[in-house]
């Protein structure tokens, strides 16, 4: 490596004024402290308090959708929201072979069978137009279902993600979805405060999942959300991630075998505190890739993932795809030795053990990015 690659690192680290700058840090410069001794002062830490309810709502206003239903994590989020929108036990579910295994784990719960498509180079994100080629070869429509002809399931539902905070093409989903009878779950795990179009992601699928984990946009320490205009859909959520307990003020009456996910108090005000800084945090977010921009530019074989047209990108994960002139073990070498953590895309999902025998389509695309692809430190830019 070189001395342009020894600049980028200085550069870097002058940055964040460190000599070794992580992936992703949560940043906690508002009211975090505050909320968070609220809590304890008055008792209120655990499963019921008024912070979940102040969460859910103003999420549900940030991103622009009636409903938010607070949940433990973003994996939970994904499991209930594909669970509302009807996905059931051997059925099939379309979702990007690149994405972080939540996705996958999370349709295996419901005893679902993940059917992984293609990724597009302009978003990183499931490929519309692969996806409808596959459907023509593979799939059959009858009774209003669609039929994967090979196995014999129904194929229920296309779960995209917005990988690295980069909106996928929604509308062009959305219309597949219509045409094949397939339901839209967005995986918007890592797009809170991504916009298509001018409207926020996770706010096109028929129900949709965030993350709150501690390396995500912004945290709960682990938290996550399920978002839908359903009201219905999003009060059977509610209802399922705590217990399916009929509100009684001392029976215990469940009606369901139903699930503990709810998102303790503290961690709601947690997520209050960061949510009321999103606004800032997005112009970090960008401003930081304005700085990378600059500084890949004298940087050979390399290019900065830039946001897809049509989208405003939260830029969570900075991005740099590699060409065929640098060795990606290599690169990431050499920055993680020299203090600037970065890594490599997550194992795609038809590689790993527990999916090897799910069924797929054409993977070219994923196949050759594979090696050309990593991230590198995302933490907002500094203040100033
Ligand atoms: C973070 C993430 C999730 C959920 O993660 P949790 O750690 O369970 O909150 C799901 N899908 C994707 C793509 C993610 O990046």
């Amino acid at each position: 490596m070189n001395t342009q690659w020894l600049e980028f690192i200085d550069q870097i680290k002058a940055h964040y004024q460190k000599d070794f700058v992580p992936l992703h840090e949560p940043t906690f410069t508002g009211k975090e402290l505050e909320y968070v001794t609220d809590c304890i002062q008055t008792g209120w830490v655990s499963s019921v308090g008024a912070y979940v309810t102040r969460f859910e709502e103003d999420l549900a206003q940030f991103a622009g959708v009636k409903r938010a239903v607070a949940v433990m994590n973003g994996t939970a989020a994904l499991h209930i929201a594909m669970k509302v929108a009807g996905v059931q036990a051997n059925e099939e579910v379309f979702m990007p072979a690149l994405t972080f295994v939540a996705t996958a784990n999370a349709a295996s719960y419901i005893g679902a069978v993940p059917h992984f498509v293609d990724v597009s180079e302009k978003t990183l994100g499931l490929d519309p137009q692969k996806l409808e080629a596959h459907i023509l070869d593979i799939g059959d429509v009858k009774n209003n279902q669609l039929i994967n002809k090979e196995t014999g399931r129904v194929i229920r539902a296309v779960v995209p993600m917005h990988t690295f905070g980069h909106a996928v093409e929604l509308e062009e989903l959305q219309s597949i979805c219509e045409k094949y009878h397939l339901v839209l779950v967005e995986d918007a795990a890592e797009s809170l405060g991504t916009y298509y179009k001018g409207k926020h992601t996770g706010g096109f699928g028929k129900v949709s999942a965030i993350s709150f984990n501690g390396n995500k946009i912004i945290t709960t320490g682990g938290g996550g959300a399920i978002l839908t205009d359903d009201e219905e859909l999003a009060s059977y959520a509610k209802h399922i991630t705590t217990t399916a307990k009929i509100p009684h003020r001392w029976e215990y009456e469940h009606d369901e075998v139903a699930f503990n996910y709810r998102l303790p108090n503290i961690n709601a005000a947690l997520g209050c505190a960061q949510l009321e800084k999103m606004p800032e945090f997005i112009k970090r977010k960008r401003a930081l890739t304005a700085f990378y921009e600059e500084l890949v530019g004298s940087l050979e074989g390399v290019t900065l993932f830039k946001e897809p047209a049509n989208t405003s990108s939260n830029y969570w994960l900075q991005t740099l795809i590699l060409d065929d002139t640098l060795e990606r073990d290599e690169v990431l070498t050499f920055l993680n030795n020299n203090g600037v953590m970065s890594r490599p895309i997550w194992t795609p999902m038809h590689d790993l053990k527990p999916f090897r025998e799910c069924p797929r389509a054409n993977l070219s695309t994923i196949e050759s990015l594979n090696k050309k692809i990593i991230n590198i430190p995302s933490t907002p830019i500094k203040e100033g």
